[in-house]
């Protein structure tokens, strides 16, 4: 079947489109943008007819997400991951080795291909680096790449072991594979449960300093300068990191990096709030200081942050609602990503519109080498709608997510998802500003 898409702002970087246009979408595939597609090739299309102010972009995907299936389907589903991705805009998602078991091998992998094949969004299974993502020998990288894994990842930990980590990057490189690394150092970090500061000194919290991440992507950079092999840095956290990948981006050295929403948005001082020890505000790295965030901000503004990445990180309440010492760390991000984006970094003016796109589609495809990030004839038709002009308010009751885990409840944000169609299918659609329902 047709369908087009009316009346919106296309912005579409990879192919320098940036304008009013319609996008016709025939069956699976991106058919035509232009101006005014001729009545001819749009005959039968279903026409959604989109605000001037709305923008249609490129599907986006999330680089870090853990769907947690199989072994903990309590906290989430790669089905009912999908769902929250779809509603929060995100056409496809790349998901974490640390399930149970762990990916590691190709019939775990093949597991997940399985259960993602009627799901709402697009899963690339990530394998991990080392069995069990122990740390100690590496899995079988081969076979992972045939089974379809498209990145490799111990994350959960870092790859401690450099003799490892440099064997990764030399098969990997074999594949064209990133390996995505979760940088800190587990001496440095110790038992630490917030960043190393101020705050964590008057709560009374055991701290991670910076250098606990950047020591590791100081080795990482090593690493991929001397095996040519390419290392993704997930959840950089700290001004100090964002300084080294730049420096080792400008001597031609293949290092990218994500920050997550609640890194360039929050700061430790949420912690001091009258809220304080709320274990919503507990993920690893910590929320750092205001000098790091306001570099992470800088880092996407200028070109130095390839991706925009949730690292989505379910928990049943049970297991959050503890004290804050012992509660496990990480929060969910599918739901509330694009909103905080275009809250925080777009209306205020910080990037424009086709930056966000790179961040949140043409660079996560870019490096995981998965389809996508294009709006180009014969494209998957993988697109987001935004409708920057509506407030949103964060209501964790009405998630898709099985986990409610946020430090965002009851935001309002300007600016909301109004569809997201994955393979030309409305997959989510704002009922209350497309009158989709049952689509
Ligand atoms: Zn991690
Ligand atoms: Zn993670």
């Amino acid at each position: 079947m047709k369908r087009l898409l009316k009346g919106a702002r296309v912005v579409d970087p990879a192919n320098g489109v940036d304008g009013r246009f319609d996008v016709l979408i025939d069956g699976e595939r991106v058919a035509r943008v232009a101006a005014e597609v001729p009545a001819a090739e749009r005959a039968g299309a279903e026409t959604l007819e989109l605000k001037p102010e709305w923008i249609v972009c490129p599907g986006f995907i999330d680089m870090h997400v853990h769907l947690r299936e199989p072994g903990q389907e309590h906290k989430e589903t790669v089905a009912t991951g999908t769902a929250a991705a779809v509603a929060g805009g995100f056409t496809a998602v790349a998901c974490m080795p640390n399930t149970d078991p762990v990916n590691d091998n190709a019939s775990v992998t093949k597991f997940i291909v399985e259960r993602a094949a009627g799901a709402a969004a697009r899963v690339y299974p990530i394998g991990a680096v080392t069995k069990k993502s122990a740390g100690e020998q590496l899995a079988e990288i081969a076979d992972l790449r045939a089974a379809g894994c498209v990145a490799l990842s111990d994350d959960g930990r870092p790859v401690s072991n450099a003799l490892i980590l440099r064997r990764a990057l030399e098969y990997a490189r074999m594949f064209d594979l990133a390996v995505i690394d979760h940088c800190e150092d587990p001496a440095l970090k110790g038992e630490g449960v917030a960043h190393e500061g101020f705050v964590a000194s008057v709560l009374g919290l055991r701290g991670i300093p910076a250098a606990a991440e950047e020591v590791m992507v100081y080795r990482d950079v090593a690493l991929a300068e001397m095996t040519g092999g390419r290392v993704h840095i997930a959840h950089l956290s700290t001004r100090g990191a964002l300084r080294v990948v730049r420096e080792a981006r400008a001597r031609g050295i293949r290092v990218t990096c994500e920050v997550t929403p609640h890194h360039f948005t929050l700061t430790d001082e949420r912690l001091n709030a009258p809220l304080s020890y709320d274990t919503n505000l507990k993920m690893n790295p910590p929320l750092r200081e205001a000098a790091d965030r306001d570099a992470l901000v800088a880092g996407i503004a200028d070109g130095t942050v390839d991706a925009i990445a949730t690292d989505h990180a379910p928990h049943h309440y049970d297991e959050k609602h503890v004290e804050f010492d012992r509660a496990p760390f990480g929060i969910v991000g599918l739901e509330t990503a694009v909103s905080l984006a275009l809250d925080r970094l777009v209306q205020p003016g910080v990037i424009p519109v086709a930056r966000l796109v790179e961040l949140m589609s043409v660079n996560p495809a870019r490096i995981l080498r998965v389809p996508g990030g294009t709006l180009a004839p014969g494209a998957p038709a993988d697109v987001t709608v935004l409708a920057p002009d509506v407030e949103t308010t964060v209501d964790p009751g009405r998630f898709r997510s099985l986990s409610r885990n946020t430090p965002f409840a009851g935001w309002t944000l300007k600016g909301s998802v109004a569809a997201t169609i994955v393979g030309g299918r409305v997959a989510y659609a704002n009922t209350e500003l497309l009158g989709l329902a049952g689509r």
